[in-house]
């Protein structure tokens, strides 16, 4: 049985970037559901266990009568679980060792900004945006992820489906990313890029 990830903040502590409303809809409602509707997938397949990551990573080793639900509503837990963990009141500063990887891979922080911004923007629909460890910015439909191709290596995602901003930016994707970037923890952005 898979279950709701404690967060490691309030709900209210991202506003007014993220608000207490939306984040109380997003976590309580929208991630609760993703997770019972996952469940409910297992529990429909007699003896069935399931790691996620390794499902999410091989569908095709996933029975078909739920391939469907796992993809969308594992998809859906992985994806939300990580987002949370990236987030945090007031956000962290980015250190030595992201400030080389944002050198290296951007030619600095703000021009990974930039291009990150222009990735989210592109998303048509519902979807994600994910910085990988090679210095890869792509994004996916859905709740699809980049373990569906073979990639593990997440540094960073950002959900950009209208549940994640409409209710404080209204149609305005950019404003919302603009403003994400002074809650993102750094730190623990850096500690995957170790592992
Ligand atoms: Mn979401």
């Amino acid at each position: 049985m898979y279950s709701l990830p404690k967060l490691k903040y309030e709900l209210g502590a991202l506003d007014p970037v993220i608000s207490r409303r939306i984040m109380n809809l997003h976590y309580n409602r929208h991630h609760a559901t993703y997770v019972d509707k996952l469940n409910s997938a297992i529990e429909s397949v007699d003896g069935l266990s399931l790691n996620l990551e390794d499902a999410l990573a091989n569908l095709e080793t996933v029975p078909e009568s739920i391939r469907a639900a796992i993809r969308n509503n594992g998809g859906g837990h992985y994806n939300h679980s990580l987002f949370w963990s990236m987030m945090t009141p007031g956000g962290t500063q980015v250190d030595d060792k992201m400030t080389t990887f944002f050198k290296d891979n951007f030619g600095g922080l703000d021009e990974f900004k930039g291009k990150f911004k222009e990735s989210a923007l592109s998303v048509f629909g519902s979807g994600w945006a994910w910085l990988l460890s090679d210095g890869e910015i792509v994004t996916t439909p859905n709740q699809d992820s980049p373990l569906m191709d073979g990639r593990s290596d997440i540094l960073l995602a950002l959900d950009v489906w209208e549940h994640a901003y409409y209710l404080d930016y209204e149609n305005n994707r950019g404003g919302y990313i603009d403003e994400w970037w002074g809650i993102v923890d750094w730190g623990y952005v850096s500690e995957r890029l170790d592992s």
